[in-house]
C-alpha cells in the first residue's frame, strides 16, 4: 500500500528546516535540439587529434579505485600552469559551486553574513541560505556601476565574514575597476573571494593579489572556457587559508575522469586559449551588430556573454524570448529578476553561425526602424 501523499507532506513539513521548504530549486531549462545561448559555454569541441588523445587517457583509468583524493598531479601541473609561488596553495571543487559552499561552511558561525552585489550570481545567495547564513547586498544602478563607497558603508554596518565579487559580474558582464575591487578589500572586516569565472575573456586578475593581503582568496572555473561537462573549479590563495577550506572538501570530490581529462586540457591549453580569443573577437562583432537593432541597448561585456535592454515602446524582453525559443533559439531571460534587469536578456556569444541565427532571429522579432 503506498503511503498518503499527505502524509509525506506532514513529515517534510515538520522535519524540513523552514529555509530549505522556501528555497526554488535551481532550474534549468531543457534544451535538446537548440542553439544553446543561454549558459556561458564556450560553442567550440576539441579537434580531432585532441579528442583522440583525451580518449587514450581515459582508457588507462582504473575506475574500480577511488580517485586520488588531492589531484596530486593536476594540483602539480595547475600550480605551475599559473606560476603560482610555494606561499599560495590551490583547492579544487566539484565546479566552482561547491567552493562556494565550501567557503560559506568555513566561516558560517551564528549570525555570519555573506555579502555581494546584486544582481550577481544567484549561487552565493541560494547556498548562504540553504546554509544558514544571513545574506545581503547593494543594488547596482540602471548601468550596472556600482556606488563603492556605498558598499563599503554596507560592509561596515553588516560586518560580513565573506564578500564575494564576481569579476566580471554575471549577470551583468562588466568587471569594476581594479581600484574600486581594491578598496572593497582593503575595507572588507572579513575574507574577500573575487570570483574569476570569466577570467578567459576579461583583461586583468586578481591571482597575483591574493599574495599581497590576508583576506583575499580568487576562485575559477574549466566552466565557461570549454569544459563544463567537467565541473571542476579551483580556488587560488595563501596556503593557510586552502588549509582551512579543505578540512570541509569531501575526500573524493574531483574523480578521476575529471583529473585526467583537467590534465589533457592544460597539455594542451594553447586550442582553449585561442578558443577564448575567438569568443572575445566574436563578442565584439555580435555586440556591434546588436547595437544596430532597433529598440536594443547594449550593455559593455568583458565576459562571454552580452546583457542587451529592450526599449519598452518594442515587444518586451519576455516576448523576444518566447519567439527565439519558438524558432530553437534558447537565451537567457533577466526580465523575471527586475530591478536594473527588468526588459533585459542575457545571450551567450557562441560560434559564428550561431551568433548570426540569433541576430536574424531577433530582427525578426524586432519592428523595423
Ligand atoms: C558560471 C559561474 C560560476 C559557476 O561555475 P561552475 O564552476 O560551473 O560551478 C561561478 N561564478 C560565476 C560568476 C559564474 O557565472
Amino acid at each position: 500500500m503506498a503511503v498518503a501523499f499527505n502524509a509525506v507532506e506532514q513529515a517534510i513539513d515538520s522535519l524540513v528546516r523552514t529555509e530549505v521548504r522556501a528555497i526554488n530549486a535551481y532550474h534549468v531549462p531543457p534544451s535538446t535540439n537548440m542553439i544553446k545561448l543561454d549558459a556561458m559555454e564556450n560553442p567550440y569541441g576539441w579537434p580531432d587529434d585532441l579528442r583522440q588523445a583525451w580518449l587514450a587517457k581515459l582508457a588507462e583509468l582504473s575506475l574500480n579505485r577511488y580517485p586520488d583524493p588531492s589531484a596530486t598531479e593536476l594540483h602539480q601541473t595547475l600550480h605551475r600552469h599559473l606560476n603560482l609561488t610555494s606561499a599560495t596553495g590551490l583547492l579544487f571543487g566539484n565546479g566552482s559551486d561547491e567552493i562556494i559552499q565550501l567557503l560559506i561552511m568555513a566561516v558560517n558561525k551564528p549570525d555570519a553574513k555573506v555579502m555581494s552585489i546584486a544582481p550577481t550570481f544567484v549561487m552565493y545567495d541560494m547556498i548562504a541560505r540553504f546554509l544558514g547564513a544571513d545574506y545581503c547586498s547593494v543594488p547596482l544602478d540602471e548601468s550596472f556601476q556600482l556606488d563603492v563607497d556605498s558598499f563599503i558603508t554596507a560592509m561596515i554596518e553588516q560586518q560580513p565574514a565573506l564578500v564575494f565579487i564576481a569579476y566580471p559580474n554575471n549577470p551583468t558582464g562588466n568587471a569594476l575597476s581594479r581600484q574600486d575591487v581594491i578598496r572593497i578589500i582593503e575595507a572588507a572586516p572579513g575574507l574577500v573571494v573575487v570570483d574569476e569565472a570569466y577570467h578567459a575573456f576579461a583583461e586583468d586578475s586578481f591571482v597575483q593579489d591574493t599574495c599581497a593581503y590576508p583576506n583575499v582568496l580568487v576562485m575559477r572555473t574549466f566552466s565557461k572556457v570549454g569544459l563544463a561537462g567537467l565541473r571542476l573549479g579551483y580556488l587560488v590563495g595563501p596556503v593557510a587559508w586552502i588549509e582551512q577550506i579543505d578540512k570541509l572538501r569531501l575526500p573524493y570530490n574531483i574523480n578521476t575522469m575529471t583529473q585526467a581529462s583537467a590534465l589533457v586540457a592544460l597539455a594542451h591549453w594553447p586550442i582553449l586559449a585561442e578558443q577564448a580569443l575567438q569568443i572575445c573577437q566574436d563578442r565584439a562583432e555580435l555586440a556591434k551588430q546588436l547595437a544596430e537593432l532597433p529598440g536594443v541597448a547594449v550593455y559593455p561585456s568583458a565576459a562571454n556573454f552580452i546583457v542587451i535592454r529592450l526599449d519598452l515602446a518594442g515587444p518586451t524582453a519576455t516576448d523576444v524570448f518566447e519567439g527565439l525559443k519558438a524558432v530553437g533559439i534558447l537565451i537567457k531571460n533577466l526580465s523575471g529578476q527586475g530591478g536594473v534587469l527588468a526588459n533585459c536578456l542575457r545571450i551567450t556569444v557562441g560560434s559564428i553561425s550561431e551568433n548570426s541565427q540569433l541576430l536574424k532571429g531577433l530582427a525578426a522579432l524586432l519592428p523595423s526602424r
